[in-house]
């Protein structure tokens, strides 16, 4: 018996460590979620960690933008409406959900997967960016769009792209202002991000 009880506290406390070590998930959340899962029934805990293993299973990166996907190519790339002349340049995919979501944009994406950061030692090679630059080869794409997020890092991103792109005779645009500085385009609302697509100047 008491064996047992040891090995449900220890099992709890493991997944109370597990949920703590999520985004916006702190001590007490991650308490409350494991407690509930706890009078879960067991098909529904089953549920939870079957979608938990197929996330790593079933998806893979877009061997074209880098965009999460679960085929070859993502949605986006291979949908033939969208327009092939505009890419979209974000740092995460969840960037892509947030500018979706807005339906204002109609042309592709590039996932750089984070941004350029010399004080946290991340570099051009660290990020998808020799990957963008094989892409634009090709003379299909007109206009660059630089959405990276509006902080420190992501406008040193945005420089080195800029100073990159221009040369190809490729027009490079930057969202526009609006959105607040120190911010992450994720947590963006959708006026604000709609306004900064359309309103998105020349670098
Ligand atoms: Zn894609």
């Amino acid at each position: 018996m008491d064996q047992d009880l040891t090995s449900t506290v220890g099992a709890v406390a493991r997944l109370i460590q597990e949920f703590n070590k999520l985004p916006g998930i702190g001590p007490k959340s991650a308490q409350r979620i494991v407690y509930h899962l706890l009078r879960a029934s067991e098909e529904q805990t089953g549920l939870l960690a079957e979608a938990l293993l197929s996330l790593k299973q079933e998806t893979r990166l877009c061997s074209i933008c880098f965009n999460v996907t679960d085929s070859d190519s993502c949605r986006i790339c291979s949908n033939e409406q969208r327009d092939r002349g505009k890419i979209c340049i974000v740092e995460q995919p969840q960037d892509i959900l947030a500018l979706e979501h807005t339906r204002t944009y109609d042309g592709l994406y590039h996932v750089l997967h984070g941004a350029i950061s010399p004080t946290e030692g991340v570099g051009a090679d660290d990020v998808r960016i020799r990957e963008l630059l094989n892409r634009l080869q090709d003379g299909t794409v007109d206009e660059v769009i630089l959405a990276t997020n509006p902080n420190l890092e992501g406008e040193q991103t945005a420089m080195y792209l800029n100073r990159l792109i221009t040369p190809l005779g490729i027009r490079v645009t930057r969202l526009a202002r609006g959105l607040p500085f120190g911010t992450e385009l994720e947590y963006a609302d959708d006026v604000t991000l709609t306004r900064a697509i359309e309103g998105r100047q020349e670098f």
